[in-house]
């Protein structure tokens, strides 16, 4: 099996604050994590090579400082990790994300199955891995909960709103993994942490992956983000409380005030 898992470093978003004055994320002294829909798709990555041997390689698009979630990656068992960072990625949206991942998993070579998080916990857009599925012309199956590899077939078990479904694909197939609901891996030993270290770590620029320069940064970013903003607090909600015709007549009461009903 040979596997790609794209990850992101994300904002720990518990923390995250928008600049109310410039409308932009407030990311100074926020500390950063590995996107957790990715660490749940870098375990399964590890699990599938435990059963069917092979190599896992990690990915990722961002500034130098992302190399963090490529290490932790790393302690925690994947073989090979790719850093694509590069001003000329700056400003990119989903869709030059999606096509500079897409052309370094083509430099990375043959693959068997991508794996992302289902979405990113700051974007939240979820488009980045159907975007590298598209990318790439593979199919995908979106919200996975787990994957069994049989031969040259995927058979996964994907979310829907009123329970789950079983679905299968031929590899190569990108999958996108929502939450676990089983116990997370072990954080990695500190020689576990220190061995990693010595595994390859590759940083590559937009020319090492022949990236189009129209199709990356804000020059190939087809979306416009107009303003950002948290939504205004809502004011606080009325409790009735007594009987059920007390509150009845109270609500009434408001209801003619402000003329819903005529007296
Ligand atoms: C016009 C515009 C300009 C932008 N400029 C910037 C900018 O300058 N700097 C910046 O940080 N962001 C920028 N963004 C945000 C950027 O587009 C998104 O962070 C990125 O495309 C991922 O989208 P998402 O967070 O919604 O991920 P989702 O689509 O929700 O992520 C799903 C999965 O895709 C994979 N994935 C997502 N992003 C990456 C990545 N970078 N590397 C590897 N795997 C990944 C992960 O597996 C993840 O779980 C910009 C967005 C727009 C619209």
């Amino acid at each position: 099996m040979r596997t790609v898992v794209c990850v992101k470093q994300v904002p720990d978003t518990t923390e995250v604050k928008v600049d109310p004055q410039t409308g932009t994320l407030i990311r100074a002294g926020v500390p950063s994590i590995l996107n957790p829909y990715d660490h749940f798709a870098v375990e399964w990555a590890l699990k599938l090579k435990a059963r069917h041997g092979g190599e896992v390689t990690v990915l990722t698009m961002g500034p130098p400082q992302a190399k963090a979630v490529l290490q932790l990656a790393l302690a925690l068992g994947c073989d090979r990790a790719m850093l694509l960072s590069d001003r000329a990625f700056a400003g990119s949206d989903t869709w030059a994300t999606s096509y500079a991942l897409a052309r370094a998993v083509k430099k990375i070579g043959k693959f068997d199955l991508i794996l992302c998080g289902q979405q990113a916990i700051d974007g939240d857009t979820a488009q980045v891995g159907p975007g590298v599925a598209q990318s790439l012309h593979i199919p995908q199956i979106t919200f996975c909960d787990s994957i069994e590899v049989e031969g040259r077939k995927a058979k996964v078990q994907r979310h829907i709103d009123d329970g789950y479904e079983i679905v299968e694909a031929k590899l190569p197939v990108l999958c996108t993994m929502s939450l676990p609901h089983a116990h997370p891996l072990p954080w990695p030993s500190f020689p576990k942490v220190a061995q990693a270290r010595s595994k390859v770590l590759e940083v590559w620029t937009a020319a090492d992956i022949g990236a189009e320069p129209e199709k990356i940064g804000l020059k190939g970013s087809p979306t416009q983000v107009h303003k950002v903003y948290p939504p205004p607090l809502r004011a606080k909600g009325t409790v009735f409380t007594g009987s059920a015709s007390e509150m009845a007549s109270k609500l009434l009461d408001i209801l003619r005030q402000e003329n819903f009903i005529k007296p």
